[in-house]
């Protein structure tokens, strides 16, 4: 396989750090209002509380990184890559370009399905 997986997957959880962040800002903006279904995170309590002082500076998340379905998406990516199927398309089995991986690399379908349910 070309991609190299170690370093997407590493992308990812650096994405998803940032994206669980966001959502963590936001839930307590307006609690109660996103359920809460965020797991284990790699942070002890001394990190957490260092990330939350750092949010108060850098409060410049995108809507696109504000998203629970992001974060689902990444954790499904990681577990493919994990499981060795990543970058597989998920409705005919071609692999996913891997432009479209560089710029999406959570995509689940290659752009030719992606389309097509598009389409519907
Ligand atoms: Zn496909």
């Amino acid at each position: 396989m070309a991609l190299d997986t170690a370093r997407v997957r590493q992308e990812l959880l650096e994405k998803r750090e940032r994206v669980a962040h966001a959502l963590e800002y936001l839930h307590k903006e307006n609690p109660g209002s996103i359920e809460d279904e965020t797991e284990e995170m790699p942070l002890d309590n001394h990190l957490a509380e260092t990330a939350s002082v750092t949010l108060d500076r850098e409060i410049d998340y995108t809507l696109e990184e504000i998203d629970e379905h992001l974060l689902a998406s990444i954790d499904a990516a990681i577990a493919r890559i994990d499981e060795g199927t990543f970058g597989k398309c998920v409705t005919c089995g071609n692999p996913i370009g891997e432009e479209r991986l560089a710029a999406i690399p959570w995509a689940t379908q290659c752009i030719d399905c992606k389309r097509k349910e598009e389409r519907g």
